[in-house]
């Protein structure tokens, strides 16, 4: 249970002071959260300093001033003139002049009375030479001058809610912070130089200069090290219970193994035979596998997923395997049909396509064991899908699926194994913060023979001449992608360009041009794909609907439109979709002018590079983490405090050592230091980590 110290912040924040129906929401929605706590991780992006007080005379145009002046005289305006309320004030080196636009004069002459002195703030501004100062912030008494001359923070705003209100919550929020131990190591701090929790909080809310405000501000750093450790710890915390869970010792004969190893035109590469060992090691113990197979688009994932499943079938149990799309679950059925037919084993494919008669008899055969692999999409999750004893499941282009879908799977069977794949290679920092619980296998090595596409980059006014080349490429019997880019604001509008683009290349390469795109009903989409990899069409006119995993070796060429709209991680993707066949392969970027600095970058690199894990770096620093994981859709962890995993990037890496020696020492988190992190979970709401704890 949680502390009841740190009860206060985990109220609904709409409990606060000043904090109106109308505006709770708006609050909520600005600082990503509905508890008071989720106010404290709204940090400051800015600061008003108002300490800067120079006489009259000295105070430079356009610049923040307080200044202590005494009021002279009033000029009001006549009733229904569109002039100004000015209120003349001086000190000993001038004069400086008070405007008002559309002020009640009642108010301005309680605020300001003749003869009394004011100290007074807001941008001091030349007016026809006339120091002026329009709308001041501030117009106190000289005892009140406190409250005005000192620096404010400036938080991230959103319409509808004040700067004053949201700093009064943050304020409120702050005051029901609890006094709370060190969590962390004595020696890490002192080397850092960090301050107390407490300390750095205050801090980070009163940023005084603007240093104060940049991600290596020892305060700032020190809460996002606290942000990292929670999760760090709770990872492998949730990965040890997850292990604690007895799993079967699962221990293949080998027997289908090897029939379909025979029956495999190619020998597996290093890469492949290490990860399967790392798969059949896990298996065969009895914690349970939770294991990601990283590999590059290409890299051959899908036998090593085959070797897992047939792993588990000549044990006796079944597999699943499962892929983000329809398309992709129906060739993964075609590729593994051949093999399995090969060892005798009985595949099974269900999708959300499949419904009434059909369907009942895959649930029944599945039921009975008479399917020993079932492949298919998010339909497998439903709930009156059962196995008969379902031992391994696999998880195909891990980012399309969330944590929670992969967590339902694995309560179909008892202690099933787990294995994630992949195509998007992660860069190793973000492989801690966000698979931190899993164990990693790399697929770092692509299958022999396989030459780099010549990747080239040209303006879109080359349209012409890249129609001339992809003529000239059908003609030796190459089949070509030809992508135009997602916009996400208009789906329609992608289809119209789409659309359009698919009308000019018919209109000049003829009749055998195909189109696909995201709108298509399932069964349109299967017929334009089967006539891409079979022979009906030579060029297919894709949205990016084709990202993912789709497999026709004869296809050769590529050309992205506008590829400067696309992440690096996207382009890769799609350009592993050609020369599977092996051979020469071309990508051609196709951009519009004029090409921003990040997009200039992201092309060159895709010129320079073909190896996933250097793209996935790259992409990381051009980009940040959100964009490369597509946090949005996987509803992945996201880091309040660390937003930018560059900045921190060496300090993940000491979280995790530092979360491991902890769980190795202090397992049950029971030593002072060990109760404190607890507190530390609780605090950035890694409740269920604190769960697996026996004393949680
Ligand atoms: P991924 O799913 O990782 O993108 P695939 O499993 O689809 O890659 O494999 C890509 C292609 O490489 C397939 O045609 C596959 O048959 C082939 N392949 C896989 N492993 C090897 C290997 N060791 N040697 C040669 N070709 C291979
Ligand atoms: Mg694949």
């Amino acid at each position: 249970m949680r502390p009841d110290s740190l009860n206060p912040l985990f109220r609904p924040l709409s409990a606060l002071k000043g904090v109106g129906k109308a505006v709770a929401p708006l609050v909520e929605k600005l600082v990503g959260g509905d508890k008071v706590v989720d106010l404290l991780w709204h940090l400051p992006s800015g600061r008003v300093d108002r300490r800067f007080s120079p006489p009259i005379d000295d105070a430079p145009d356009g610049v923040l001033v307080t200044l202590t002046v005494t009021v002279e005289t009033h000029q009001e305006p006549a009733p229904r003139s569109p002039a100004p309320y000015r209120v003349i004030c001086r000190d000993d080196t001038g004069f400086v002049t008070l405007v008002f636009f559309r002020a009640r004069s009642k108010y301005i002459q309680d605020m300001l009375p003749v003869g009394e002195i004011r100290v007074v703030s807001g941008k001091m501004e030349r007016y026809g030479g006339t120091p002026q100062i329009v709308h001041p912030t501030h117009m106190v008494p000289l005892a009140e001058e406190e409250t005005v001359r000192r620096v404010e923070p400036i938080y991230p705003m959103t319409q509808g809610v004040a700067g004053k209100v949201l700093l009064r919550l943050i304020g409120q929020a702050l005051a029901a912070v609890p006094e709370v131990p060190e969590w962390q190591d004595a020696s890490l701090l002192e080397r850092e130089g960090w301050p107390a929790f407490n300390a750095a909080l205050t801090a980070v809310h009163a940023p005084l200069e603007a240093e104060d405000l940049a991600p290596e501000n020892p305060n700032r750093r020190r809460l996002a090290y606290d942000e990292l450790l929670s999760s760090q710890l709770a990872l492998l915390l949730v990965r040890r219970a997850a292990r604690s869970v007895k799993g079967r010792p699962i221990k293949g004969t080998g027997v289908l193994r090897g029939k379909v190893l025979s029956a495999l035109p190619f020998a597996l590469t290093g890469a492949q035979k290490r990860s399967v060992a790392e798969i059949d090691g896990d298996m065969a113990g009895d914690a349970r596998m939770l294991r990601l197979l990283q590999g590059d688009v290409g890299s051959g994932k899908t036998v090593v997923a085959l070797l897992a499943a047939l792993n588990a079938v000549e044990a006796g149990a079944q597999a699943a395997i499962m892929a983000p799309t329809e398309i992709l679950a129906r060739q993964h059925l075609e590729t593994l049909t051949p093999l399995c037919a090969a060892a005798g084993v009985r595949l099974g494919l269900l999708t959300g396509r499949d419904k009434g008669k059909a369907r009942t008899a895959i649930l029944a055969a599945l039921v009975a064991g008479d399917i020993d692999i079932l492949v298919g999409t998010h339909a497998l999750f439903q709930e009156d899908v059962t196995f008969h004893d379902l031992a391994v499941a696999v998880v195909d282009e891990q980012h399309r699926f969330g944590v929670h879908q992969r967590l339902a799977l694995s309560a179909k069977g008892r202690a099933v194994d787990v294995l994630v794949m992949t195509a998007t290679p992660i860069p190793r920092t973000l492989t801690l913060t966000h698979y931190g619980d899993m164990d990693v296998s790399r697929l770092d090595e692509k299958p022999p023979g396989r030459e780099p596409a010549d990747t080239r980059a040209l303006p879109i006014e080359r349209l012409e001449e890249v129609i001339a080349g992809i003529q000239r490429a059908i003609s030796t019997g190459s089949k070509v992608y030809w992508v135009c880019p997602l916009v996400e604001e208009s789906e329609t509008g992608d289809m119209a360009a789409a659309e359009e683009r698919h009308l000019l290349l018919t209109e000049m390469l003829g009749p055998r041009v195909g189109l696909v795109h995201g709108r298509m009903k399932g069964a349109e989409k299967d017929a334009v794909m089967a006539a891409f990899s079979g022979d009906g069409l030579d060029v297919l006119v894709a949205t990016t609907v084709i990202e993912v995993g789709v497999n026709v070796p004869s296809a050769r060429v590529m050309v992205i439109e506008h590829a400067e709209r696309f992440g690096l991680a996207q382009l890769h993707q799609l350009r592993g979709r050609i020369g599977r066949g092996g051979g020469k392969s071309t990508c051609l970027l196709l951009y519009a002018s004029p090409l921003g600095e990040t997009a200039r970058a992201r092309l060159e690199t895709m010129r320079r590079t073909d190896d996933g894990f250097e793209i996935a770096e790259e992409d990381l620093r051009l980009r940040g983490a959100g964009e490369v994981l597509g946090t949005r859709q996987s509803g992945m962890p996201n880091f309040r405090l660390c937003p930018d995993p560059l900045a921190v990037q060496d300090l993940i890496e000491i979280a995790r050592k530092d979360a491991e020696v902890i769980v190795a020492r202090d397992p049950e988190l029971s030593s002072p230091r060990g109760e404190a992190l607890k507190l530390l979970l609780y605090l950035f709401e890694r409740d269920a980590a604190v769960r697996t704890l026996r004393s949680g």
